[in-house]
């Protein structure tokens, strides 16, 4: 059984585990180590909103700026009801030691508003959105911090957000905020580029363990990471037979059909019941019969209990932080290979950073071009986070984590932070 103490951890202290981890094997100078402890800067916000009703309701915003060593603070803004301080400073230094072993010139930031966006209407989700950048706008631009979508928020949020902005500052400024809608300045490919580059990440590992395109798939979490890789998927010849989202979890060995999940999810709001399957439970999707595990929700679902009683060969992590460190260390023990969220979710990000150049340019590419750009990033990044697993003896998160930091530290250096 896990123990009550060990749950109470929060997504920082596991992120901060993560980091003490990779200084055991990397030679981590002191006064780099400490400085990546904590956010470079950490902004809490009360946002007011008039309600539909004219009262107003008062919503906590925040924003972390871990490093910007590399590049302006790069990363996305979560509308969900468990944001919270130690949340979005773990997903800012995650994103911090993603963009890094991506090798993009990027530093990394999160931003979250605890609501459930479900509560709101239309009208008022504008509103809140708009008043997130009113509180945030100092420390955002184009060449100091781009936020982008994340859990619950999406292109129509990112353009209202845009807007504000603009407005404040007086002019256009189409790179301060990724993810756009295509009609003012957004990038092709955008909409499902993470599961794109998850796609690409799984079918490197696919290739390293000797997995076929038959395989079977499990995917935890219907939104548009979970539902986008779970169509990619399918469409590659690969069988998804467990789908779960927060209502429940449905199997049918034989393979269901991408389409038809979504449809009905469309119509009844969830995956649950879906006909001609089996439904098993919320809770129960993460320990089912599959090759490929995709947990592509919210972090810390992967305990050491659930990480016990894990059966796939493969797990490819489109959430961040799905898997807790101790948990990580039994699926060592059992020999899973984990394809980390700071690869295997990066293809938001890759696909957000040619948005930006794109925007400076006032050039748009095509949807091919930017796949193609895309497939070379993930390959590559794979490509040397396995030999620094190699190298090390360690974990694929491990290396991954050895080349983002040593990627950080050095850009720290050069600028005497050292
Ligand atoms: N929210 C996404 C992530 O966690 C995308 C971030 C971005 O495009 O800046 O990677």
């Amino acid at each position: 059984m896990d123990k009550g103490k060990r749950r109470m951890k929060g997504p920082f202290e596991n992120s901060l585990k993560q980091l003490a981890g990779v200084r055991k094997i990397i030679k981590m100078d002191d006064n780099i180590y400490a400085q990546l402890q904590s956010p470079q800067r950490f902004l809490e916000v009360s946002i007011p909103v008039r309600m539909d009703n004219g009262s107003i309701r008062v919503f906590t915003g925040y924003r972390s700026q871990y490093n910007d060593a590399r590049g302006p603070f790069k990363g996305g803004i979560r509308f969900h009801t468990t944001v919270s301080v130690s949340e979005v400073k773990a997903l800012s230094a995650w994103m911090t030691w993603k963009t890094a072993v991506v090798d993009i010139p990027l530093g990394g930031a999160k931003g979250g508003v605890i609501v459930d966006h479900k509560e709101l209407s239309d009208m008022e989700l504008e509103r809140l959105s708009r008043g997130y950048i009113r509180a945030i706008y100092k420390i955002i631009g184009p060449e100091l911090d781009i936020p982008a979508p994340d859990v619950y928020t999406d292109p129509r949020v990112m353009g209202w957000m845009l807007d504000e902005y603009e407005k404040i500052v007086g002019h256009h400024a189409p790179g301060v905020i990724t993810g756009k809608p295509l009609s003012i300045g957004g990038s092709k490919v955008r909409e499902y580029s993470t599961a794109q580059g998850a796609v690409y990440a799984l079918m490197e590992g696919a290739k390293k363990i000797g997995l076929k395109k038959g395989s079977t798939v499990a995917i935890q979490g219907f939104g548009n990471a979970g539902s986008h890789v779970a169509s990619l998927l399918q469409d590659l010849g690969y069988k998804i037979t467990v789908v779960s989202d927060s209502t429940g979890t449905v199997v049918n060995s034989m393979g269901m059909d991408m389409k038809e999940l979504k449809n009905y999810k469309e119509k009844t709001g969830s995956v649950a019941n879906y006909p001609g399957s089996e439904e098993v439970g919320e809770k129960n999707c993460l320990t089912q019969d599959a090759d490929i595990l995709i947990p592509a929700a919210l972090e810390g679902v992967i305990t050491e209990k659930i990480a016990r009683g894990i059966k796939a060969k493969m797990i490819v992590e489109l959430a961040n932080g799905p898997i807790i460190p101790e948990a990580d260390e039994i699926l060592e023990k059992k020999n899973i290979l984990v394809i980390p969220d700071i690869l295997a979710n990066a293809g938001g990000v890759i696909v957000s950073y040619f948005e930006q150049i794109q925007n400076a340019y006032g050039y748009y590419w095509q949807e091919q071009e930017i796949l193609e750009k895309l497939e070379e990033k993930i390959k590559k990044a794979f490509d040397e986070i396995w030999e620094n697993k190699e190298n090390y003896g360690t974990t694929l998160r491990m290396g991954a984590y050895a080349l983002a930091v040593k990627r950080v530290s050095e850009a720290m250096k050069d600028r005497g932070w050292g």
